[in-house]
């Protein structure tokens, strides 16, 4: 079984490097042109807005054109190859262009709020961070309410035992939820997952109904607690406050590049247009190096969320039996190369997870 997973996450690896360096690559090219052959307009106002999202176009257009290859190899037909996915394709397809027009309004409107502010302001790196923060706050907030009925049909969960059971166990965690509802992951793949989602009025809990066709009601809600545990540790709001570092950090040293490239190249200042692919480049690079430093953080506290599971629930062999059954469906790797998992596992390995669990049980027995 692992060696399948090996062979499987080793092609992911490569696919994802080759997907890295062919979207440097055009980055890097379109910087290139830009800086040798700039446009000679000299644009301020509406005019660098709609340029920068003209450049934005065209860039996006050309990055997804030239990765479209590798995005259906990895994506579609090598997880269908390895029984990870069995939805249709024009199914998969919906759903690639829907994250695709997602990601790219997102995108869009990231900078044209840098450019925006960078043509008027010396501290444009330190009022972006902090909108952007802003921005990081209302998308917690609200993506679980807009962006999964997009992909994903919800339904109340049927099984009233369960649902009473589950209820409770996040009343004994001290979580207000207001009920339980399934997506229909089936439709698309065997993965199993369950999330606890929305805040106050909308915060539910959601199960993948793959957890509820192959886990024991133990093991889900070994699951449930597990997400239970993210909550009560307020986990989106310490990810938020080092999404929030790492991004004013990567402004700051945007804002000292494009300020020297602007001297090097002989642009109109560090908001002309002619840095847009350039600082897409520097966004993306930074954001190759922060990944290692997230996924310590991630991995961190998902241990914590661990602890809490096995705390709340006292069921070690429901926690070990739910982590044996995600490792299956999910085709993890159960023993990666150690230093892989440190740059780019956001949870740590399967067998790690398994063998805390039991280690806390020879603590307290
Ligand atoms: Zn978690």
């Amino acid at each position: 079984m692992d060696d399948r997973a090996r062979v499987y996450h080793r092609w992911q690896l490569i696919l994802s490097a080759l997907n890295l360096v062919l979207t440097a690559g055009v980055l890097a090219g379109a910087a290139w042109l830009l800086a040798v052959e700039r446009p000679p307009a000299t644009a301020c106002g509406v005019d660098l807005l709609l340029l920068v999202a003209v450049e934005l176009a065209v860039l996006g257009l050309a990055v997804a054109v030239v990765t479209a290859p590798l995005g259906f190899v990895s994506g579609y037909w090598l997880a269908r190859r390895f029984g990870l996915l069995h939805q249709p394709f024009r199914h998969w397809l919906l759903d690639r262009v829907k994250a695709a027009a997602i990601g790219g309004a997102l995108g869009l409107i990231a900078f044209e709020i840098i450019y925006g502010l960078l043509a008027h302001f010396r501290l444009w790196w330190l009022a972006a961070a902090v909108i952007f923060f802003g921005g990081y706050v209302l998308l917690a907030t609200v993506a679980p309410v807009w962006f999964l009925p997009l992909f994903y049909r919800l339904t109340p969960l049927a099984d009233a035992a369960l649902r009473d059971r589950l209820l409770a166990l996040a009343a004994r965690a001290g979580v207000p939820v207001v009920g339980v509802w399934v997506a229909d992951q089936s439709t698309k793949s065997k993965t199993a997952n369950a999330a606890l989602t929305g805040i106050g009025r909308t915060r539910r809990i959601v199960l993948f109904d793959t957890l509820l066709a192959r886990f024991t009601p133990d093991e889900i809600e070994s699951v449930l607690a597990h997400e239970l545990g993210h909550h009560v540790h307020g986990d989106i709001r310490r990810g938020l406050l080092v999404q929030g570092a790492l991004t004013l950090a990567t402004f700051g040293v945007a804002d000292r590049l494009l300020r020297l490239s602007a001297a090097a190249f002989g642009w109109n200042g560090p908001a002309d247009p002619a840095g847009v692919p350039g600082l897409a480049l520097l966004l993306l690079a930074l954001g190759v190096v922060a990944t290692p430093l997230g996924n310590a953080f991630s991995r961190w506290i998902e241990r914590q969320a661990d602890d809490f599971a096995l705390a709340t629930t006292g069921n070690v062999p429901a926690f070990v039996g739910a982590m044996e059954r995600l490792a299956a469906l999910n085709l993890a790797e159960r023993r990666p190369n150690r230093i892989k998992e440190l740059l780019l596992y956001s949870h740590p390995s399967i067998d790690r997870r398994i063998r805390r669990a039991l280690r806390s049980q020879g603590a307290t027995a």
